[in-house]
């Protein structure tokens, strides 16, 4: 992408694009002191080393996985009354996007607004997933866009351990299907539950894990990042290491 192009997606998500000019220390510094220009470029470097020295292109699997094969995951999942939660949805969501994408983006669980819709990411919290993976060059029909969770758990509480086990056949499946290239993991609730750890966002973070042998990025869920936008710098650097992660296993 061009990267004056790169630069508005940026400051759409709300991160402050500074670029560095010679001999010029007028500009916004960060806590360390750096300008946000070369912040980016140090998370990269750093999440160079991030990546791990076993991440080869995935062996490539030939099951054929049709359109019906999804129209059928979907009216499982409309139909499916596995756990408690199917008493209180409007409607279940299923995800979005390409059914041939490399990306795969999984946030927690349907809130009011995706609940109403049918669709995942569409509140603000979307708006700004949206801007996230422009920024990477990338239109929300190009990647799929799924939850942990295909329902709305009740005043969006966090899910709890059954409904995760109830649900996340249905997860599985999308994967399996797919075949993404990359994952990227939005917020500590989805991290946790796909990584099967109980450790800080902090600590999962800045790595690349796997499920099912498919990369993971763990990045900020974007409702965080819209109480907090001083911490949109640091998920620029998430999705660079996505990026890099991506480009590994010979992907884009
Ligand atoms: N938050 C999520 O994690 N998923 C959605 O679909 C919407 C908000």
């Amino acid at each position: 992408m061009d990267n004056n192009k790169r630069i508005q997606y940026l400051q759409a998500m709300g991160v402050t694009v500074w670029l560095p000019q010679r001999n010029d220390n007028s500009g916004p510094k960060s806590d360390s002191g750096l300008n946000v220009a070369e912040k980016v470029e140090t998370h990269s470097v750093l999440s160079t080393r991030a990546l791990p020295d076993d991440l080869e292109q995935n062996e490539n699997t030939f099951t054929v996985v049709g359109e019906e094969d999804w129209t059928d995951l979907a009216r499982q999942v409309a139909e499916c009354t596995a756990c408690g939660l199917h008493a209180t949805r409007k409607q279940t969501v299923f995800g979005t996007g390409s059914h041939s994408a490399s990306w795969l983006v999984i946030g927690e669980a349907p809130g009011a607004s995706e609940d109403q819709q049918g669709k995942p990411f569409v509140g603000r919290a979307g708006q700004l997933l949206t801007e996230m993976l422009r920024a990477l060059g990338l239109s929300r029909d190009e990647v799929f866009i799924a939850n942990m969770l295909k329902c709305r758990p009740p005043q969006n509480r966090d899910p709890r351990p059954v409904e995760v086990d109830a649900c996340e056949r249905f997860l599985r499946q999308q994967v399996e299907m797919l075949k993404p290239k990359i994952i990227l993991a939005a917020g500590r609730v989805a991290a946790q539950n796909l990584l099967k750890t109980d450790a800080p966002l902090a600590r999962l973070r800045g790595k690349v894990h796997r499920y099912q042998e498919i990369p993971v990025v763990v990045v900020y869920h974007p409702a965080y990042l819209l109480r907090s936008p001083l911490e949109k710098r640091k998920a620029w650097g998430d999705l660079l290491l996505a990026r890099e992660a991506i480009e590994r296993v010979g992907g884009g």
